[in-house]
Parts: structure tokens; C-alpha cells; sequence
């Protein structure tokens, strides 16, 4: 069994003597947890330095990383990276990558803890990850994310907490599993997704709050061809958007709306009236990544919104519903 793992810097490398702030590579981090793990691991580092640094681009190459192990014969793949951004380079592979029934595992770990502090869980998690990625019962699965022994799916999990060691969540859905003594175990089947052939990078971000200016989100949406609004509730946009959201769809623009409350809607009467589907439950930044995967793929519209219809996230909570 050989996994690689590919190191991108983050809190789990940042090390202080007493003197100053240094980085520990991968080959460092690994040699901690012992000659065996050293004897059936490849190390590869691809980056340094917090992860909130990194561009979609970075995060690009970080997956292409992960794509040539696993094309190089590697029984699996183990991304070191800050927890800043852990969730969206992990969706990013994921959306590269996709989710099928043969692909090896891609696990990303990191710490909330630095190298040098009495306590660092940096050690547990790599080990922990190392092992999940070696397992044949991880394979087939989503992209995940390996921290505190819980797994976690890249399109779920979000970073929750700055500053507890317990910091990702996947809720309204629970971890795909957990790690127990070095073996994974999941709690549910995974769901297939689709890889995309490509990225395109002019997918603006634009987030409300109250009182937004529709003349700044007409300019955001002038020459674009696809973005993400981020709404509230179901997907409820200020109305003084209405009219930008129309004309950005009417010319052609994929306009997809999320929302920081869970959403699963995708497609309504009236958002199809406003020029504009739901995001499928992704949060607004990974709606971006999966908008930029869509257009990526397909120069077609209609068949980029099929193109997301694939990557929601499905969960029934079924009781809003007053039909
Ligand atoms: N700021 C760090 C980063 O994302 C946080 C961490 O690694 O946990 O790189």
C-alpha cells in the first residue's frame, strides 16, 4: 500500500522555536508518526503558508496534484492543508475528481492546533488520514475531510469554529463517518457526482444584506457568464435585485442563488420567473466552485443547471411544505 500525501502548509506545519515561525515540510510531518508510516507513504509538498492565501488556481493545481498520484497508481491520496479553506481545495478535487464506485481515496487533514503547541492534534489527524486512505473500504467514497475522527464529505463540511480543535461541521447532515482505531467507518452509501472536463474563473460572488444597491450588483453582473448570489432563507433576494438577476439571465449569464440556512431547492416557479436556479443546498462559495466546474464543462446553460442538478445535496426535511 502506498499513499501520497501532499503537503500545502497550514497550521499543522507552522512550528515556533522560541525564536521564530518556521514551516515543517511533509516529509517532517509524516517522519513523526514512525518508520512504518514513513516506509509506505510518497511525500510531495506543493505549497506553504496559510491556506487563506491560496487562489482558485492554487487550489487547481493542489487537485491536479491529487488526480496524478492517483493516475501514478497510488491507493490513495492525503492532502495536508489549512483549515481556513480545507473545505472549498477539497471541493474543488471533488468537483475535478468526481465520486465513483472504483476512484481510490482522497482524504484532506489538517490541525486547528500549530506543530509547536504542548497539545497538537495535527499528529492524530495525519495519522488518521494516512490510514483512511490506505483503506479499501474508503474507496468509491467523496473527497473527505479527516480531522478529530469524524469524516466528513467535501461537499458538506464547513469550517464552524475558529478556535476550537472541533471545528467542522456537515450540518443538517452528519459526518459520512468516523475513524475508529485506525479503520473507517461509514455511516451511509455514498452518492455519485459527476467530474468536470474544466474550470472557468469569472464567476462573481455577490452576498446581500440589507439595503444593497442594485446598481453595484447590475455592474458585478454586466459581463459575466455565470454568478452566485447569496440570498437568504429559501433563496429570497432583496427585490431591487430582481431586475439585475433578470437582465443578467435574459442575456445569458447562469445566475445561481444560495443561501447560509440549508437550502435544497433548485428550481421553482419563481426563480425560473426571476432568471435564476438554487444552488442544491451548496453553500454560496462552493456554489461558486461548482458554477465555475458547470460553465467549465458545457458551454451550454442548460446543460451546466444539469450539470449542478447532479451536485446537490439532497436531504428531505419536507415539513415547510403547506400543500
Ligand atoms: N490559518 C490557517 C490556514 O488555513 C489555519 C489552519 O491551518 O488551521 O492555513
Amino acid at each position: 500500500m502506498t499513499v501520497h500525501v501532499i503537503a500545502t502548509g497550514g497550521t499543522i506545519s507552522s512550528h515556533f522555536d522560541g525564536d521564530q515561525w518556521t514551516n515543517i515540510d511533509g516529509a517532517g510531518l509524516v517522519a513523526e508518526l514512525g518508520a512504518e508510516a514513513v516506509d509506505r507513504v510518497v511525500v510531495r509538498d506543493v505549497a506553504s503558508g496559510p491556506s487563506s492565501n491560496l487562489t482558485v488556481h492554487d487550489m487547481l493545481a493542489i487537485a491536479e496534484a491529487a488526480r496524478d498520484a492517483l493516475t501514478a497508481g497510488a491507493d490513495g491520496v492525503v492532502v495536508v492543508h489549512g483549515t481556513d479553506t480545507m473545505e472549498l481545495t477539497a471541493f474543488v478535487c471533488q468537483l475535478m475528481l468526481g465520486v465513483s464506485a472504483s476512484r481510490r481515496p482522497v482524504v484532506f487533514t489538517g490541525s486547528m492546533r500549530v506543530h509547536s503547541h504542548p497539545a497538537p492534534d495535527g499528529t492524530a489527524n495525519l495519522r488518521d488520514a494516512i490510514a483512511v486512505a490506505a483503506s479499501d473500504r474508503a474507496v468509491g467514497r467523496e473527497v473527505m475531510l479527516c480531522l478529530e475522527g469524524a469524516l466528513h464529505a467535501a461537499d458538506r463540511v464547513a469550517k464552524c469554529h475558529a478556535a476550537s480543535v472541533d471545528a467542522f461541521q456537515s450540518a443538517p447532515f452528519d459526518p459520512i463517518g468516523s475513524v475508529i482505531d485506525g479503520v473507517p467507518v461509514f455511516h451511509d452509501a455514498p452518492v455519485e457526482r459527476p467530474a468536470a472536463i474544466g474550470f472557468v474563473h469569472d464567476v462573481p460572488l455577490v452576498t446581500c444584506y440589507p439595503g444593497i444597491d442594485a446598481a453595484s450588483v447590475e455592474a458585478v453582473l454586466a459581463d459575466v457568464v455565470g454568478a452566485v448570489v447569496e440570498g437568504f432563507g429559501d433563496l429570497n433576494v432583496p427585490q431591487q435585485l430582481w431586475g439585475p438577476i433578470h437582465h443578467a439571465w435574459n442575456r445569458g449569464t447562469l445566475v445561481v442563488l444560495a443561501s447560509r440556512p440549508f437550502t435544497p431547492t433548485t428550481t421553482t416557479e419563481g426563480l425560473s420567473m426571476l432568471g435564476a436556479v438554487g444552488a442544491g443546498g451548496l453553500t454560496a462559495q462552493k456554489a461558486r466552485l461548482a458554477v465555475m466546474a458547470a460553465l467549465g464543462s458545457t458551454p451550454d446553460r442548460d446543460a451546466a443547471v444539469e450539470f449542478l442538478r447532479h451536485l446537490a445535496l439532497v436531504l428531505d426535511a419536507g415539513d415547510r411544505s403547506t400543500s
